[in-house]
């Protein structure tokens, strides 16, 4: 269904081409997209509790985007409802001077989920060819070696068993404006008001330009990329659902047996 939004290796995307309404890609209404949004909503509990059971999969979920695009409310309106045990947030921040003091992937890999468990990384790795890219924190000579790791490390988790999804929650400009000036001008909203919001704003295109690069180079079959039209949240979480649970699906999870002889065991 979402096909048209996942990145194909050696196939490389222009962001310019993905318009950031879901309007333009979805027929019905806000609540046409949020009645087909409940039975997913139902259908990913009953799975991560499935994964969570049989404790043999694990399932990586990236999430990158501009500021305001909507990462933090993807994470709530996706899992709404679905059991926190299992189900972890990993928040990669500016990096604290030990951090920096190993490699770029030092903290990402311990985050990385364990048997039974579901991660979503809020931001990730893919900050030390965004951000740092832009505002130069490291020279290109270093971030542009990062690509091939990141391919190269992401093979080693899928590899290993982890299955990797990756989304690009894509704003437009415009809406990147509006959500600001609400956040700005709305008193429970505003201690997310960043200054520093405004000086990567003014950094946009190159942002875009840093986005479509690591779409475009880190998009594997082990480790897809989608792009995701993030101006309406409700197809937003209506995408992010569907595939996440096509994504379950297709790992063919099963309760383990009962112990032997269950039927047998009284219970006094
Ligand atoms: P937020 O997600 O809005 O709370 O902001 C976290 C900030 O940390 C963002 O501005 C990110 O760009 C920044 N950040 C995350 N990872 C890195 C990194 N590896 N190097 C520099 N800044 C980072
Ligand atoms: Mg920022």
């Amino acid at each position: 269904m979402f096909e048209q939004f996942r990145v194909k290796p050696d196939q490389p995307v222009r962001l310019s081409d993905f318009d950031a309404n879901g309007k333009t890609y979805f027929a019905g209404s806000k609540d046409e997209a949020k009645q087909q949004f409940k039975p997913l909503n139902l259908k990913l509990r009953e799975l991560q509790t499935l994964l969570y059971a049989q404790g043999k999969h694990n399932l990586l979920l990236v999430l990158q985007g501009m500021d305001t695009s909507g990462k933090d409310g993807t994470i709530r309106g996706v899992f709404k409802g679905v059991n926190p045990q299992g189900v972890n947030v990993a928040n990669f921040k500016v990096p604290t001077p030990k951090e920096l003091s190993h490699d770029y992937l030092w903290r990402v890999h311990q985050q990385t989920p364990g048997k039974g468990e579901i991660k979503i990384f809020n931001r990730s790795h893919y900050e030390d060819v965004l951000v740092v890219r832009v505002h130069s924190l490291a020279p290109e000579e270093r971030w542009s070696k990062r690509y091939h790791h990141i391919r190269e490390f992401e093979r080693l988790l899928a590899d290993e068993g982890t299955t990797i999804i990756k989304f690009f929650l894509h704003i437009s400009n415009d809406k990147q404006r509006d959500k600001l000036i609400s956040r700005r001008d709305t008193p429970r909203k505003q201690w997310k008001f960043n200054p520093n919001d405004l000086k990567d704003r003014a950094l946009w295109p190159d942002f875009q330009q840093a986005y479509e690069d690591a779409l475009n180079k880190t998009s594997t079959e082990y480790a897809p990329w989608y792009i995701v039209p993030a101006n309406q949240k409700w197809y937003r979480d209506l995408m992010v659902a569907t595939i996440l649970v096509e994504t379950l699906e297709n790992l063919q999870m099963h309760y383990p047996p009962a112990p032997e002889g269950i039927e047998e065991m009284e219970v006094i």
